[in-house]
């Protein structure tokens, strides 16, 4: 029997002169000999050669692209240019044929239009599959990270009856039928919890309450928005990573956001080498075809050595509004947003002229106006700012937000108040500040948000394995 490998192993891991046999799919078959064998262990594909007298006629013309074979014979030195190593197949099985006219993946590009149409199939491209290895590496990074520094996963409830953060944004729960659609006067004591519930917009809350208890914590979950709009940044379900560090002030949770991204990107530097290239190669293409102006200066890998070197930018939202109010497109009103006076909410057009255009980095802005931000941001001496800070990264914008959370109970009875939150909906998150309170603080960072900047992907969906967004949830 033949060793079963995977293409990754047969390409690094065994030596020349072993019998193996390798499951996949061609990608191309030419000159009825020569089969690049796809399995998805990586990026490159080994080739297989069959001697076309060994296979009769009807089983090479099963052989097409998309098909699925396995390949047994013995691995040997390739005398091709790019490769090392190839199969010389004694016998080969077809085990799932491909229709060729109708496969619609061929070997050639598509567009990523076109492969958001067949979510279904486009793991089985380079793009997908390098995007998607990088993905996990990305998400095994995050654990790893937070394990090495002393922090306990929390499992947060992604059903939750708690609507403080999402007003409106937020997906109903329900076994009711039929689903009214007035909100206010439902009778939820028939639904299947005795109340309204929601799919949650956030772990936060949650993680606030274990980090009163374990200290520091983080959640890693799926979140959803139903907020309407369809940006190359928004999705309506997208993960979210959200750590909660109690004795923490604001500086520190900067310097952890920080450390988080250098550690996670670092990982898959040193990790995901070949599809990085690969993608940073994609990258290049797309922006030929952009006007020169809008063509980013740096490649994909050199952005991310950027990131690794260079610290974030910590700016105050005040000097950022007087740097946006002085600033060219400001005066020469080519802003959409005109940037008037203090206390006004940035637009993406504005975070990222602060980070591409006027810092040239990733920046940190902090101290927020209170009233453009959530009820439980700890409140400034100044009596108008809080202790937010939302960090930018070029051709992302926002990609983590957070803040130091308000510990006085007095102050934060106070700011429901003001926001309209009824007590008796949160008597659980007053609690914690009944009851040894303490300072903590803590961010979110969208998944997808960091996967787009690690793999140059332009748009949210294709670096997620289904997305979801308004019209659409089809596979
Ligand atoms: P934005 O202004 O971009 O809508 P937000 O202020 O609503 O972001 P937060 O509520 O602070 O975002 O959520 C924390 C992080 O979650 C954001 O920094 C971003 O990385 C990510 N995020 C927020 N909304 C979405 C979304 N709809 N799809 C994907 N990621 C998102
Ligand atoms: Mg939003």
């Amino acid at each position: 029997m033949n060793q079963a490998v995977s293409v990754a192993q047969a390409l690094k891991k065994v030596s020349a002169g072993t019998d193996i046999s390798i499951s996949g799919w061609v990608r191309s078959f030419r000159n009825d000999r020569f089969i690049q064998l796809n399995d998805g262990s990586c990026l490159a594909s080994i080739q297989a050669v069959i001697e076309p007298e060994a296979h009769d006629e009807t089983q090479r013309k099963r052989i097409t692209t998309g098909s699925c074979v396995q390949v047994s014979g013995k691995l040997v030195d390739s005398p091709a240019k790019g490769q090392e190593v190839e199969v010389h197949v004694e016998t080969l099985e077809i085990l799932g044929d491909a229709d060729a006219a109708a496969y619609p993946l061929q070997p050639k590009k598509h567009s990523l239009e076109f492969l958001r149409d067949i979510a279904h199939l486009r793991p089985r491209t380079n793009t997908f599959g390098a995007v998607f290895r990088i993905r996990h590496l990305l998400q095994y990074a995050v654990h790893a990270f937070f394990h090495e520094n002393g922090f306990f996963h929390v499992a947060s409830p992604i059903i939750t009856a708690s609507d403080a953060e999402g007003a409106g944004e937020m997906f109903r729960v329900t076994t009711a039928d039929p689903v009214r659609d007035e909100h206010s006067d439902v009778d939820h004591s028939g639904d299947f919890f005795g109340k309204e519930t929601h799919l949650t917009v956030s772990g936060q809350l949650e993680a606030e309450l274990f980090a009163m208890g374990l200290s520091k914590v983080y959640t890693f979950g799926p979140t959803f928005r139903a907020e309407n709009s369809n940006t190359s940044r928004h999705l309506a379900e997208f993960w979210m990573i959200e750590p909660e560090v109690a004795f923490m002030e604001l500086e520190g949770n900067m310097t952890l956001a920080e450390d988080l991204m250098r550690y996670v990107i670092g990982y898959v530097m040193k990790h995901g080498e070949e599809d990085l290239i690969f993608l940073e190669k994609r990258l290049a293409d797309e922006e030929k075809s952009k006007p020169q102006n809008e063509r980013s200066p740096m490649g994909l890998r050199e952005k991310l050595r950027f990131v690794l070197e260079n610290p974030f930018k910590r700016v105050s939202y005040t000097e950022a509004i007087d740097i946006l109010r002085n600033s060219k497109p400001n005066k020469k009103k080519k802003f959409k947003y005109l940037i008037e006076e203090w206390g006004a909410d940035l637009q993406s057009e504005h975070e990222r002229f602060l980070v591409e255009k006027h810092f040239g980095s990733p920046v940190v802005l902090y101290d927020y106006p209170a009233d453009i931000k959530a009820f439980y941001m700890r409140q400034n001496d100044d009596g108008k700012t809080v202790r937010a800070m939302d960090v930018l990264f070029p051709g992302i914008g926002e990609i983590v937000g957070g803040s130091q959370r308000e510990e006085r109970l007095d102050i934060l009875q106070e700011k429901m108040k003001q926001f309209d939150i009824p007590e008796e909906s949160m008597w659980w998150y007053l609690e914690t500040r009944k009851y040894g309170s303490c300072k903590h603080s803590g961010f979110g960072l969208g998944f997808e948000r960091l996967v787009q900047f690690v793999t140059g992907m332009t748009n949210i969906r294709d670096v997620i394995p289904f997305p979801r967004t308004p019209g659409s949830a089809e596979f």
